[in-house]
């Protein structure tokens, strides 16, 4: 039997290294931190061999005093916090006072710093030598702020390096860790270099103009360009930031930052929300693009969940999700064409990437709906915005009212005239091989895939009618007994109400048992076993459960599909016009039900480049 060691200094801090050092951008992470914490407005990062050799961070901020130097590289040792009520309401990126003894345990870190508070003195350096990690101060010239240095990463655990990976990799993840801290805070210039080669100087943007370029800068020109801006305040939760137009998605959840007070974080709860939130107009399997920031009273939140500090505990977390889902979804749906004067049409000089399949095969990836930006302000000509009876739905009477054609005939005239009122989708000209509409607007040419769009306007209607009739409730003809764990039946009994709101009479009748007596009609005929363990395993999670109103959207969802225009029909002008004009008036209707667009556009001044016109 072994008897009982105290661990040396150092070994005690190579183990708490395991939890927050993993790799060369974990240590970046947290010197960066340190340095916004020290309210330092410029970083200047030096990274070599993917930082594996050397690390650099050097701030302007407010520096360490020379007493406090060699506490600061021990554990334990912080200035963030004093007592346990701080916990509660950290303001600070840090507070858990362990991330340089850790990383000063598993690599050579050299640190030095001069202090605000010390005028007088011209800098000084630290850093701890042996098993006992003694720290060794020594005066130094140091402008005002701190510079740290971590060379040769896990040079005394060469079982930690083993796990890294190669250079290429090891960079990309510091780069990745540089951008989602430089979105937190645009107010920093941050200047990275990598090998001696300058990779990204982001000045300080105070601007909303410059945040913008910010954000294209990090997340690639053609994100800004297809995004939304949204800014939503309610209950004490505010919501800003941007979100990618559903046609811009992604195969990879790789352009998703999320800010809580400015800490980045990946929650579950949050991105379930945001999924839901994007569940009806994205294409299957896709992701959205989205940078977000929530703020709330730091005191709703509990940061204290994680070493890396990567997750969060939210008090109400059911409030928070509500919050998300319902600000971005009404975001999402009121994606619906307009003109915002203030999009400027000059988009030379961005590389766009390929993202919008529909607009690349046609007009070679320049023209996009992000050219006509879309807003909730558009208001229809209020003769036009009479009860939609238009013979282009199949099955319909053909009733195309004739005041209507009337009314846009008198439109169609007004544009010759160069009226101020033309409608954002313009006045069809004509259709391309029965699949897509032709309309001119003010500025240029939109092409309207018919039958992409007409499933959307009917899909939506259908969900309309669906939310006022057919939620209504079917019992079953012969009840469905499920057998579940004891907390799930006692989720069932305490949600009773919520789920008959959904349309779900759920009855628990054994400790172990419930059964279903009734479900919306519309889906009497699914899997209701399954569909009812889901949506249990939902409110167990998260609180709510979309999941039944999910289901509901997708059946919906095939039946429009099959109801919708077909290619190859021919539509008159009119007809075509109303669609336009329902299009505009329609949620959601800038992407059918599987994520495409249903519309493009093309300026005069895209196609004036195409034609190399005036150069
Ligand atoms: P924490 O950030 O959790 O407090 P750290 O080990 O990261 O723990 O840092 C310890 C202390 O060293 C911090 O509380 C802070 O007072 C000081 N410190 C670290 N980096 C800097 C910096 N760049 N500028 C000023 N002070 C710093
Ligand atoms: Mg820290």
């Amino acid at each position: 039997m072994q008897r009982i060691n105290l661990l040396s200094q150092r070994l005690a801090n190579q183990i708490a290294a395991g939890e927050v050092v993993e790799r060369p951008a974990s240590v970046i992470k947290e010197l960066l931190e340190n340095s916004l914490d020290a309210g330092a407005t410029r970083l200047d990062i030096d990274v070599e061999q993917g930082g594996v050799k050397l690390m650099k961070v050097k701030d302007n901020g407010g520096g360490i005093v020379k007493d406090d130097l060699a506490l600061a590289l021990s554990r334990h040792a912080t200035s963030k916090i004093v007592e346990l009520e701080d916990l509660e309401r950290i303001g600070s990126l840090g507070f858990r006072g362990e991330a340089l003894a850790s990383i000063s345990s598993v690599s050579h870190l050299v640190m030095q710093s001069k202090a605000v508070a010390e005028p007088d003195s011209t800098g000084w350096q630290v850093q701890n030598d042996g098993q006992d990690m003694k720290a060794c101060i020594k005066p130094v010239a140091h402008p005002q702020g701190t510079t740290v240095e971590v060379r040769d990463l896990f040079f005394n655990t060469p079982a930690r390096k083993k796990f890294l990976k190669t250079e290429k990799t090891e960079y990309s993840r510091i780069d990745e860790v540089v951008k989602r801290l430089a979105l937190s805070r645009f107010d920093v210039q941050f200047n990275l270099s990598h090998n001696n080669r300058a990779v990204h100087q982001l000045l300080a943007a105070n601007s909303d103009a410059e945040k913008q370029r910010r954000v294209g800068l990090v997340c690639g020109p053609a994100f800004i360009e297809n995004a939304v801006a949204i800014d939503v305040e309610r209950a004490g939760l505010r919501l800003w930031g941007w979100v990618s137009l559903p046609t811009f998605s992604r195969s990879q959840a790789d352009l998703q930052y999320f800010y809580v007070n400015g800490r980045t974080i990946r929650d579950k709860l949050v991105a379930h929300a945001i999924k839901q939130a994007y569940r009806d107009v994205l294409f299957h399997g896709r992701h959205p693009a989205y940078v977000l920031y929530l703020e709330l009273d730091p005191a709703a939140v509990d940061v204290n969940v994680h070493p890396t500090k990567h997750e969060v505990r939210f008090r109400d977390s059911r409030l928070v999700h509500d919050f998300l889902f319902s600000a971005l979804h009404k975001a999402l749906a009121e994606v619906r064409p307009s003109i915002d004067p203030t999009v400027t049409q000059d988009r030379t000089g961005y590389d766009a990437t390929p993202m919008n399949p529909g607009a690349a095969q046609v007009f070679n990836s320049e023209g996009s709906q992000a050219a006509l930006r879309l807003q909730e302000s558009y208001k229809l000509d209020t003769s036009l915005s009479e009860p939609r009876v238009t013979n282009y739905y199949p099955g319909d009477r053909g009733t195309v009212s004739a005041k209507r054609i009337q009314a846009q005939m008198v439109a169609l005239g007004k544009l010759s005239e160069h009226d101020e009122e033309v409608p954002p989708l313009g006045y069809a000209i004509a259709q391309l091989h029965g699949i897509y509409i032709l309309a001119q607007n003010k500025e240029g040419l939109i092409v309207v895939d018919m039958h992409a769009a007409h499933e959307r306007i009917t899909y939506e209607r259908m969900k309309l009618a669906c939310q006022n009739e057919e939620l209504k409730m079917q019992p079953l003809l012969v009840p469905v007994s499920v057998a579940v764990s004891q907390s799930e039946a006692d989720c069932v009994e305490e949600h009773h109400e919520t789920l008959l709101q959904y349309g779900v009479e759920l009855e628990r009748v054994a400790s172990e048992s419930i059964v279903v007596r009734q479900v919306p009609s519309i889906l009497k005929d699914s899997n209701v076993e399954q569909l009812v363990r889901d949506v249990i395993s939902d409110l167990i999670e998260y609180g709510t459960s979309e999941r039944i109103l999910a289901h509901q959207d997708e059946l919906l969802s095939t039946m429009a599909c099959h109801g919708s225009v077909r290619a190859n029909r021919h539509l008159t002008i009119p007809e075509m016009n109303a669609l336009l004009r329902d299009m505009e008036a329609t949620e959601r209707s800038g992407q059918c039900n599987h994520g495409r667009p249903t519309w493009i556009y093309q300026s005069l001044s895209d196609l004036d480049k195409l034609f190399l016109r005036g150069q």
